[in-house]
């Protein structure tokens, strides 16, 4: 049998700048070279007047045409494949948050570099081949179900692949096979804690020692309230169907930004508007290259999602960049009154109060051709006594809190536990109905 540390790409998890770079060179010309011969990119290179041999190294990625949602919408079903059908293994879909899906193909050797990637992931946030692992994500077309679940096996973990909702079955699980690490929306995994907590249970009886919590944005506020309530530790995971899916970017034990394994994806970070890249450690929009893939590499892919790269090196000594937790995705930016608002904005403030429950909805309507923004959020069972002089300074305490946030007034609304709609996967935070 193989040293696990190989099995779970060791050799990759640990090289140092110079060996990261040299190796992302070699990687970029070679999926330069495979994406020519998908019929997308062929034509794209041409309009383009690129020479693919002219591409050695990572800084003449900037010469290569980036590919946005669109592009990959208008290559379905399948002209950015590359290989012939009969070496595709397996395709999966974004989980369609934003319009029509796109489909995405693997070969066996890129569904195995995806399991060793979200293998190391979850070894680098504390997992053992000991532990039982529980994969509370939808399956299907949606990456976050198989793609924990190949890694969480390639790790040697026991797996139970609980799959999304019937949160019953789900705590039954978790205390009868002794449970130690799970993977949940954190949106999913406030909505458990909150359900036994009205059922007068305590989630850290589950003993859960560490959760992989990603698929949505999310603030440092509720990850720390879900360490609070479970006693675990949290770690955020990001990825994206177009990238494989989870297992692009993961936090290690300094949960100070998330590690992107750069030997299999080159990140670049850009202004939206002038396409260019921004000044080390600012704010934009993450771009992406698949190095290491054969069905269907991407090139320089627009992910609309937003975030920084943290240029300090990271105490645990592993070279691969680090994003800050991501503000959200450039398409989810409000703009109410004119004023550009994120909905994690709104989520810092609330999970500050102890006495708010994790759900939480925004629904914008107009009035008197006013946009109006109303936030709907549950008072915690835990801890709240109960009385209208209670409830009614709690919503105006929130209301000023979120004025100084985010600049007006919005409307207040505290509910009962469990009135919102309770989410399973990726949680819908707003409701649009402005005229
Ligand atoms: P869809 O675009 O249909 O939601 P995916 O299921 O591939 O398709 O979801 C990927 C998206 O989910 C990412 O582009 C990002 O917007 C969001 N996402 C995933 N993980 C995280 C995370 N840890 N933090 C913030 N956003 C995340
Ligand atoms: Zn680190």
């Amino acid at each position: 049998m193989s040293d696990p540390k190989d099995r779970i790409g060791a050799k990759y998890e640990w090289m140092g700048r110079d060996e990261l770079t040299a190796f992302q060179s070699q990687a970029l010309r070679q999926s330069v070279t495979q994406a020519a011969k998908s019929p997308y990119y062929s034509r794209i290179f041409t309009q383009a007047d690129i020479d693919v041999d002219s591409i050695v190294g990572i800084e003449d990625v900037t010469r290569l045409p980036f590919t946005t949602k669109d592009d990959l919408r208008f290559s379905y079903p399948n002209t950015m494949l590359t290989v012939e059908p009969e070496q595709v293994v397996r395709m999966h879909t974004s989980s369609g948050t934003t319009g029509k899906p796109t489909a995405i193909f693997h070969t066996q050797e890129d569904v195995d570099n995806w399991a060793e990637l979200m293998a190391r992931s979850l070894a680098m946030g504390g997992a053992t081949p000991k532990d039982v692992f529980q994969n509370m994500s939808g399956y299907g077309l949606f990456t976050g179900g198989l793609g924990l679940h190949y890694g969480a096996e390639r790790l040697g973990m026991w797996v139970i692949p609980a799959g999304a909702g019937n949160t019953a079955r789900q705590i039954l699980l978790i205390r009868d096979f002794h449970v130690t690490v799970i993977h949940a929306t954190p949106s999913y995994a406030m909505h458990v804690a909150e359900r036994m907590l009205q059922e007068g249970e305590d989630p850290k009886s589950l003993n859960i020692k560490m959760a992989a919590l990603g698929a949505e944005p999310y603030t440092e506020e509720l990850r720390l309230k879900l360490q609070d309530l479970y006693g675990f530790k949290a770690f955020n995971s990001y990825g994206l169907s177009e990238m494989n899916g989870p297992g692009v970017a993961f936090e290690c034990p300094y949960q100070n930004g998330l590690h992107v394994w750069e030997d299999s994806y080159l990140v670049e970070i850009i202004n939206p508007e002038t396409l260019q890249p921004v000044a080390d450690g600012e704010v934009g929009e993450l771009v992406l290259t698949t190095l290491r893939r054969t069905a269907m590499p991407i090139i320089r892919y627009r992910t609309r999602d937003l975030t920084r790269k943290i240029t300090a090196d990271c105490p645990c000594g592993r070279k691969h960049v680090r994003l800050s937790r991501f503000v959200g995705r450039s398409d989810d930016m409000l703009i109410i009154r004119g004023v550009n608002v994120f909905p994690s904005q709104v989520e810092e403030v609330i999970m500050r109060h102890e006495w708010l429950g994790g759900n939480y909805v925004i629904t914008l309507t107009t009035k008197e051709a006013l946009d109006q923004m109303t936030v709907k959020v549950e008072i915690a069972k835990s801890g709240f006594d109960g009385s209208m002089l209670t409830l009614r300074r709690l919503r105006d305490e929130l209301q000023r809190e979120l004025k100084e946030q985010i600049g007006f007034t919005a409307e207040i609304d505290v509910l009962e536990p469990g009135s919102l709609p309770a989410s399973e996967g990726k949680a819908k935070r707003v409701i649009d109905e402005r005229d």
